[in-house]
């Protein structure tokens, strides 16, 4: 009998019906014999949305509150997960939010750390034979404030719960199998990939591909935990994310399109240094610095940006050359940065699904 966590993002969740489905596929897993303990994102656009209301009553609302309204997304989830699976098999879920299982955060608003979870009131759902539901996302501060992890952060919860309750697996489900060469939204051509070592799903993750959360690449990579990505609905397997690095390693792994960055030339010290944590790149000039963060901010444009991840990639000028011949017809080049794991071009215009397949031809 294997101790098994799995997490279903908000696309999975996105209606009651979902929902409902969803809970008979868990009893259908659970009575297979395994032991199960599930995190829950916020259903469908939920997060957004309660972003949006906080911006329609303030132009700057302040982290604390910011958190404490996120994070009601969630808890809305685990108890409509819990309602529907109890009324299929009474007292079989249980709901717990972040701060029930002792998930307890550093003091970062918006994009807290995980210091440690307690979890004795899962031990104890689990001893009673129990399904515990968990609410992604969120924790309690050593301040005792209600904390989130950042955007797609319920990944990060599942990785730490599977650390803390020493389980077999950790599977995160969602609308894609896995993780592909590129988005398979944005290109019908992207190829699933079967394995990827830590280091390369972290690469990817950073730069922008939604499929997994940066921080939980990163919990994985230090807590020894192997992840299995997987489709909600057929329950199909994907990805396979853990340490098995080999000297054969393909080349390139995968194209990352990110359109959610913003750019401003500024002065060194007005700026930078007040935005730390959301520089995603910094270039000093004589006449005007670069910089560009992660995710939008007022004052800043709009920019995108399209990398290739994979190993040695210094060593392939002549295809490099060519991205950067492709993406320069299509939109204006701010700035580019490379190193052997990953060569990131940085663009003021959007790229269309065209582009981006034209580039996912280069490489694949
Ligand atoms: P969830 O709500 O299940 O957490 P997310 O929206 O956070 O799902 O992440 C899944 C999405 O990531 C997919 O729908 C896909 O559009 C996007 N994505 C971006 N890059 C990739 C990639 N390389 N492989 C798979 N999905 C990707
Ligand atoms: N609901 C949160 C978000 O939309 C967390 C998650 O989806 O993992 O970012
Ligand atoms: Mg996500």
């Amino acid at each position: 009998m294997a101790l098994i966590v799995q997490k279903y993002g908000g696309s999975s969740l996105a209606t009651p019906e979902k929902i409902k489905m969803l809970a008979e596929r868990i009893i259908t897993r659970y009575d297979s014999g395994d032991r199960l303990v599930i995190v829950v994102s916020a259903m469908g656009q939920t997060t957004n949305e309660l972003e949006a209301k906080a911006h329609a009553v303030s132009s700057n609302p302040t982290p604390r509150e910011m958190d404490m309204l996120v994070s009601i997304g969630e808890r809305e989830s685990i108890s409509l997960m819990a309602i529907a699976i109890n009324s299929i098999r009474p007292e079989l879920a249980v709901s717990f939010t972040g701060s029930q299982i002792g998930l307890i955060t550093d003091n970062n608003h918006g994009n807290a750390r995980i210091l440690e979870i307690k979890g004795d009131r899962l031990a104890d759902a689990l001893k009673a034979e129990k399904i515990p539901i968990i609410a992604g996302f969120q924790g309690v501060s050593t301040n005792k404030e209600i904390t989130t992890l950042g955007r797609g952060g319920s990944d990060t919860t599942a990785v730490a719960v599977t650390s803390a309750l020493k389980a077999d697996m950790c599977e995160i489900y969602s609308d894609v199998a896995g993780v592909y060469s590129t988005d398979p939204k944005l290109c019908s051509d992207a190829v699933l990939i079967s394995e990827l070592d830590y280091d390369t799903m972290l690469t990817i993750s950073s730069l922008g591909a939604k499929v997994l959360k940066d921080a939980a690449v990163e919990y994985a990579h230090r807590l020894g935990v192997k992840i299995t990505t997987g489709l909600t609905w057929t329950g199909e397997t994907g990805t396979v994310i853990s340490d098995t690095a080999s000297l054969d390693r393909n080349k390139f792994a995968a194209l990352v399109y990110n359109d959610n960055l913003s750019y401003k030339y500024c002065d060194f010290k007005d700026e930078i240094l007040d935005r730390l944590s959301e520089v995603r790149f910094f270039q000093r000039s004589a006449e005007r610095s670069l910089l560009i963060l992660n995710g939008s901010a007022e004052g800043y444009n709009q920019c995108c940006s399209l990398s290739i991840v994979g190993s040695g990639i210094r060593s392939c000028s002549d295809t490099l050359k060519k991205m950067l011949d492709i993406t320069g017809s299509a939109a204006d080049i701010i700035s580019f940065d490379i190193s052997d794991l990953k060569f990131e071009i940085f663009v003021k215009d959007s790229l269309g699904k065209g582009i981006v397949s034209g580039i996912h031809r280069l490489f694949f």
